[in-house]
This record gives structure tokens, sequence and C-alpha cells, in this order.
């Protein structure tokens, strides 16, 4: 969205020692923790923000399982010692740092011939965000496709969870706080023109209907259950009370999707939370909706 100050204190870790040496030195000094992915569903506050905001930008791996029995999937061929990775036909995994690009693990797949990650073509971001947030839309989630998961725990404790144990919902990874360290994805073989042609199938559909050249946080409110909006979205919830074009200082509902706000140039972080309130209020006057954020959002004292 490009509005927010800055943070008091910014951490950078490369690797997933550093980010559990990093989380282990915030809690140390009593500082409030924040993980910042790629801040595309993300608002932050004007001026400082107090408090320690852990960066994942650098932890941007993303290989395939080394080869050979029992290993750690999550491991770096160099690090365990292990052999080359077996052929796709029988291991079609893609391992990724939490910091890895949402847009460079579509890449990635499209090029080895490796399906199941092309609804997320144009979803800005990490995969750590990503499945955090359970991102997706209407032809996938990313928890569709990930196997297991490495989280850090607020006791500083590294576990591996199965997809099984854990409970994925919509927009919500349901992790409980901790925090993504990296994830194994299993992908289906398939041929690398299919998967280009589907994903180009899905970013030309998402590039029609979202303002994907301006500065938004994607989408700003959760769809409401379908029972109670008579199966109408968010977005055309906001679009039919009118409020489409409705602003403050540069903060826009865009004309385009009513589940956007978007930046014209200059907005302030409080011009958008304004906007928010004022969206959700008047939705909830026209049609008795109350409808919840998806952004994220860093305040101080939140
Ligand atoms: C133009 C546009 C289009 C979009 N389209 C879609 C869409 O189609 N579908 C969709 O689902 N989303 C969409 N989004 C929203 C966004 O791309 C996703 O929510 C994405 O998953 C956010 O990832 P991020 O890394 O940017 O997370 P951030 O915005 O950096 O963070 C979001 C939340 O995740 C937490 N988080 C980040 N990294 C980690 C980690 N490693 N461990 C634990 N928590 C973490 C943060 O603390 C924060 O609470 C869109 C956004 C834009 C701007």
């Amino acid at each position: 969205m490009r509005v927010g100050g800055r943070a008091e204190w910014l951490l950078e870790p490369a690797t997933p020692e550093e980010l559990c040496q990093a989380v282990a030195a915030v809690r140390e000094h009593g500082l409030r923790l924040r993980v910042l992915g790629g801040g595309a569903n993300l608002l932050i506050c004007d001026g400082l923000l107090e408090g320690c905001v852990i960066a994942t930008s650098r932890l941007r791996r993303v290989f395939r399982p080394a080869g050979g029995d029992g290993g750690d999937p999550h491991e770096l061929a160099e690090a365990s010692g292990r052999v080359a990775p077996a052929p796709l036909e029988e291991d079609p995994r893609l391992v990724a740092w939490c910091g890895a690009t949402l847009q460079g693990l579509v890449r990635r797949a499209q090029e080895l011939g490796l399906s199941g990650l092309e609804m997320l073509a144009g979803v800005p971001g990490h995969l750590g965000g990503g499945v955090a947030m359970n991102a997706g839309g209407r032809l996938g989630w990313m928890w569709d496709v990930v196997e297991r998961v490495r989280v850090l725990g607020g006791d500083g404790a590294v576990v591996d969870l199965a997809r099984e144990e854990c409970a994925p919902a919509y927009r919500d990874g349901n992790l409980g706080g901790r925090i993504v360290v990296s994830a194994v994805l299993r992908l289906e073989v398939d041929h690398p023109s299919l998967v280009r042609e589907r994903t180009r199938e899905v970013l030309l559909a998402k590039n029609a209907v979202q303002p994907v050249v301006e500065a938004s946080s994607g989408c700003i409110f959760k769809n409401p259950d379908p029972e109670i909006s008579e199966g109408r979205t968010a977005g055309q919830l906001v679009d039919a009370c009118g409020l489409k074009g409705l602003s403050r200082g540069a903060a826009l509902v865009s004309p385009l999707h009513g589940n956007f706000i978007v930046n014209r140039g200059g907005a302030s972080a409080e011009d958008v939370f304004g906007l928010i309130a004022d969206v959700r209020e008047r939705v909830a006057e026209a049609t008795g909706i109350e409808l919840g954020t998806e952004v994220q959002r860093w305040r101080n004292g939140d």
C-alpha cells in the first residue's frame, strides 16, 4: 500500500538458524516481535512502530529435497551431505524458506513442470505470509499443497508439523502465532507448457478484476459467511452500497474492485484505517453485516 512509518528495530536474518537467533534476541530484550513477509497484506501505522520487525526477505531459498532415504526434506543437500534429488516423478516436492516469493515459486514450479501452484499466479508476498494467511482464491489455497511446515514457537522450539496436524481455514493458516520457517510443498508432475498455460489464465483473470498496477494491500475484508450475505462477497457488498470511489485523503476504494483500497499517491496509514472504518460502518448500516478485516494492521499498542 506504500503507507506507514518505520520500525524501531529491524532484523534481516538470511538463514533459518539466523531467524531463530533473531527471535531469541528479540525475546531476550523484551521487545514486541513482528514478522514481515512481502508486506502485501499488511498496513503499518504512521510514524514509529515500537518493537522489532524481523523481515524474511533474505530467507528466499527454494530447492528440491535431497535424495536418499529417511532424510529431513527441509535440509539443504549441501548441509545434509545427502545425494542429488530423486527424479521429479519419484519426488515432485519443493521446499521453500519463508522469504521465498510466491511468484518465484510459481515460476520455478512452471519451469520444472510441477502443477499445484497455478492458483497463486499474481498473488504477491512470500511463502511464510502465504502459509500464515492461507493465500489463494476460488481455485485453491496455499495449504492445498503444503505437506509439512517447520515453525518456530514462542518458546523458541522449532517444530515440524504435518498437514494433518494443522487446521488451516479461510485466510488463516491457524498456526497460533508461530513463525513459519519453511515448508515442504507437494506438487504434481505435469507438462511445463500446460502448467504455463494454466498460470497465464489465472493471471489474466486476476488482472481483469483487480487493480494490480496500483498500490494496495490486496483484499481489505474477509468474505462474510455466504449464508449471512446471501452469497455476496465483501467486494460485492461494498459495491452494492455504492461505496466504490469513496475516499479519505489519497486513499480510495478502488472503482475496479470494491474490496481493494488503493493509494493514489501520498495517502497516510490513518487515511486508510479511517476509510476502512467508514466502509465497515456504511456496509453494516445498509446490510446489517459486520465485515471482518483480512488485511493485517500493525499499530502501537495492538
Ligand atoms: C495486488 C494484490 C493482490 C492480492 N491477491 C491475493 C489473492 O488473490 N489471494 C490472497 O490470498 N491474497 C492476495 N493478496 C494478499 C497477499 O498477497 C497475501 O495475503 C500474501 O499471502 C501475503 O504474504 P506476505 O508475505 O506479503 O505477508 P505480509 O503482508 O508480510 O504479512 C501478512 C501476515 O502474515 C504474517 N507473516 C508473514 N510472514 C510470516 C512468517 N514467516 N511466519 C508467520 N507469519 C508470517 C505477518 O506477520 C502478517 O500478520 C493480494 C495482495 C495484493 C497487493
